[in-house]
């Protein structure tokens, strides 16, 4: 069997969570968590960001890289 080790816990957005409505891209702090160590968008699979906030997330993520907030590729 190839099942991948993944740590289950439980699938919470904490967008939703936090009822946050929009993400902005200024609040880097938060947006860094879903990042991987790779620069990379964190996947919604392995987040448990829900499709609405993912889609937030990736847009603020992606300008908070334009703006040199965050990086493109890791240091
Ligand atoms: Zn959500």
């Amino acid at each position: 069997m190839a099942t991948q080790t993944t740590p289950q816990r439980e699938k919470f957005c904490d967008f939703c969570v936090g009822a946050i409505k929009s993400i902005d891209y200024k609040n880097f702090q938060t947006l860094v968590r879903f990042t991987s160590s790779y620069a990379k968008i964190v996947p919604r699979r392995r987040s448990g960001v829900c499709a609405k906030h993912q889609r937030k997330l990736a847009q603020a993520i992606k300008r908070a890289r334009f703006m040199a907030l965050l990086p493109y590729i890791p240091k």
